[in-house]
């Protein structure tokens, strides 16, 4: 029997408990977190991103603010919309919508966001903290901690367990490889997977526990893996035969019919991962909300 992991069910969850925080945050401090997202110019796949964020901010109770800059602005006018943010109290997290125009330094501009305003946990100060491993850092990236929730929920023990990572992005596959390691006594053994890996099929086909973010549609296949394998598929890709970028639909990495017949547990897509990175993203904001009123933080 195959269980599928219901990110909706674990992101409700999360809701739940990061509404209560929140209510006794409010009260302690008087103030209420407010998530500001940058966006440059109109590209769908932002607009939709920001419509997702507004509502999720709104079901948490948390303010949301977009900054719309225009297609054409230059670096040192997105800097110093950083740089206004970064010194506005009011403002807890600051999210930069990526991709940016071509015109514009990506790296530059997020360096710019403070570490206590680092609502994606991707300033090197944040990764610093997931990889010196003295105690978890205040945000990490959104994703590879939806990833770990997922993984949580599932109470499979990951001692000892083989690992495979297909992807090794800085936003998913190696926060989740930190992430993973980070229990020095009930640490799985991963292995990172990428573009030159030779014999992917021979890595994927060890996994006990398989997390797939390529963004390949199709890249896993049922006789790929090994039964009773658990699989973490974070892809989101739209496919669509006519190509037009709004038509199709939404898949994952992993061909899900005849992966699921072999897993003991698998994220569906959607409905897996994505939901409850929203989630994540909410728990990284009110965690800064909370560390810049020195209140206790989640880790
Ligand atoms: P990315 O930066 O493009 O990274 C993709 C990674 O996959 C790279 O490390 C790449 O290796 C590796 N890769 C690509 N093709 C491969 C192949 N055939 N075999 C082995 N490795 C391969 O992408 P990302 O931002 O991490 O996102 C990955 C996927 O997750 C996308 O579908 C994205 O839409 C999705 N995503 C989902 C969420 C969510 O909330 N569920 C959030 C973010 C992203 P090289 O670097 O060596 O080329």
């Amino acid at each position: 029997m195959t269980t599928i992991i219901d990110g909706a069910q674990i992101a409700a969850d999360i809701r739940h408990r990061l509404q209560q925080r929140l209510k006794a945050l409010v009260c302690v401090t008087g103030k209420r977190p407010c998530l500001a997202t940058i966006t440059v110019g109109k590209r769908p796949s932002s607009v939709s991103y920001v419509r997702r964020q507004r509502a999720v901010c709104s079901s948490v109770d948390v303010d949301f603010e977009e900054i719309s800059l225009p297609e054409h602005t230059r670096q040192e006018e997105l800097v110093a919309e950083i740089s206004r943010l970064n010194g506005e109290a009011r403002i807890s997290g600051i999210l930069l919508q990526l991709p940016l125009p071509e015109h514009l330094d990506q790296r530059t501009a997020q360096s710019y966001i403070l570490p206590h305003k680092d609502v994606e946990g991707v300033h090197p100060m944040n990764i610093g903290a997931l990889v010196s491993d003295d105690r978890p850092p205040v945000t990490a990236p959104c994703t590879a901690l939806a990833v770990m929730e997922c993984l949580r929920w599932t109470k499979v023990e990951l001692s000892g367990k083989e690992i495979v990572i297909v992807g090794h992005s800085a936003i998913v596959g190696k926060p989740v490889l930190l992430m993973l390691l980070a229990s020095a006594t009930a640490a799985p053994t991963p292995t990172i997977c990428h573009i030159a890996t030779r014999h992917l099929e021979r890595h994927v086909k060890r996994a006990d526990v398989l997390i797939v973010a390529a963004g390949r549609p199709g890249l896993i296949t049922g006789s790929m893996v090994k039964d009773g394998v658990v699989v973490i598929d974070v892809g989101i890709n739209r496919v669509s035969e006519s190509g037009h970028p709004e038509g199709g639909k939404i898949v994952g990495d992993v061909c899900f019919d005849e992966v699921a017949v072999r897993a003991s547990h698998i994220t569906p897509v959607p409905g897996g991962v994505g939901v409850v990175t929203c989630m994540m993203l909410m728990r990284n904001t009110i965690n800064l909300f909370a560390l810049q009123h020195h209140q206790a933080v989640e880790r």
